[in-house]
């Protein structure tokens, strides 16, 4: 269908392409590049930080966090049902035991008095998931990191240039993560940051990514690293788009706002929240939820949606909701019924950069249309 609008699709307006041809023209297309150093410094910079690692996506900065952090069997990890495969994954894959908790019903991002309720003794890390362009509520969350001596990691994956407060998402972990692949508000195509403050962890970062060879001697190692290396071909994209996050935030903004607008008052339909705890939405994503009254669910008005030319995404599926990780054994018998309900009656719709007016309002009638003769 030649007008069918995609749910996103990255836009690269400004300086990549005279970047990477930089890049290609110098023969510097390695992690070696000075472009992997000028992003790591533009994100530090952005986000008040010390230090920026750069790795290859926003998964390895998650698992790269918990190796360095020494997380391991034994521990637990408290983070979200409602996020993505990486956070539990990470969790899981260096041996620990991902303990999950609900979300609220409004900000859709994870609960700070569900997170107190599911310390135990074993508890090493809290691991907090800015959502869909709200914010978790940190300040709960920092005062019982400090208070219990746990690690705190904040997955900033969807909240390039959010703030709560004056301070940016991005600085308030002992490690802070990013993502770039193309559908979040920077882009490298695939790539992903740390930042932290802590010169140790840097170190100890920089040379788990890049398979922990020693300055001493090379290719004698004393322990296993990864190659979770970025290129500098990502990271010439990279500082091209951090360059233009400011203005493709408003836009996303804006994107967002007219949405809201368009779609005030749709019978059924209960839209995101415009504000979350000291942060204004982002609108990462557009998300919407259907009101329990309705007799459809996601899957049934994204099809109807499809079949008027609008791309459309389902929303997270619950950490103990799947089969992976019950067939781990974790999560038996577990319910949070705000994220149960959110991933059977929430999808997100069309909100890319390049979106025009135009489209959205079609977007708006296509939705209102699948929902008149059942709300
Ligand atoms: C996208 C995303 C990730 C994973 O990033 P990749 O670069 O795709 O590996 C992790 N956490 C959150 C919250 C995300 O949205």
């Amino acid at each position: 269908m030649s007008d069918f609008i995609p749910v996103c699709t990255p836009v690269l307006d400004g300086n990549e392409q005279r970047y990477v041809t930089q890049c290609v023209e110098t023969g510097w297309i390695s992690s070696e590049g000075e472009f992997v150093r000028r992003l790591e410094d533009g994100m530090a910079r952005h986000c008040a930080r010390c230090h920026g690692i750069a790795v290859s996506s926003g998964t390895a900065a998650l698992e790269a966090a918990m190796h360095a952090l020494g997380i391991g069997p034994g521990d637990e990890v408290i983070l979200p049902t409602f996020c993505i495969i990486s956070c539990a994954g990470a969790v899981v894959r260096c041996g620990a035991r991902p303990v999950v908790v609900d979300s609220l019903p409004d900000t859709w991002c994870m609960d700070p008095a569900a997170v107190q309720r599911a310390l135990t003794a074993k508890t090493r890390a809290l691991l907090a998931v800015h959502t869909y362009g709200l914010t978790v509520d940190m300040a709960p969350l920092v005062d019982l990191a400090r208070r219990e001596g746990l690690a705190l990691i904040e997955d900033a994956a969807e909240a390039h240039g959010q703030s709560i407060g004056d301070a940016p998402c991005g600085s308030f972990g002992d490690i802070s993560i990013f993502s770039f692949y193309p559908n979040k508000l920077v882009t490298t195509g695939e790539g992903g940051m740390l930042l932290t403050d802590s010169d140790a962890l840097a170190q100890r970062l920089r040379e788990l990514r890049n398979l922990c060879f020693q300055p001493e001697r090379r290719f004698v190692h004393q322990t296993l690293g990864f190659n979770w290396r970025m290129s500098n071909v990502q990271a010439a994209l990279g500082v091209a788009q951090l360059e233009r996050l400011r203005p493709h935030r408003q836009k996303k903004r804006a994107i967002g706002q007219r949405y809201a607008e368009l779609l005030a008052d749709t019978p059924g339909l209960i839209l995101p929240s415009p504000t979350g705890p000291g942060c204004t939405n982002d609108y990462w994503v557009f998300g919407v939820v259907l009101d329990d009254d309705i007799p459809l669910g996601a899957e049934d008005v994204m099809r109807r949606l499809g079949e008027a030319g609008i791309g459309t995404r389902p929303f997270f599926w619950p950490m103990h909701e799947q089969p992976v990780f019950l067939n781990m054994g974790f999560f038996a018998g577990e319910s949070h019924p705000v994220a149960e309900r959110l991933a059977r009656r929430g999808f997100y719709i069309p909100n890319g950069l390049g979106i025009t007016e135009d489209e959205q309002q079609r977007v708006a009638r296509a939705v209102k249309e699948a929902l008149r003769h059942v709300a």
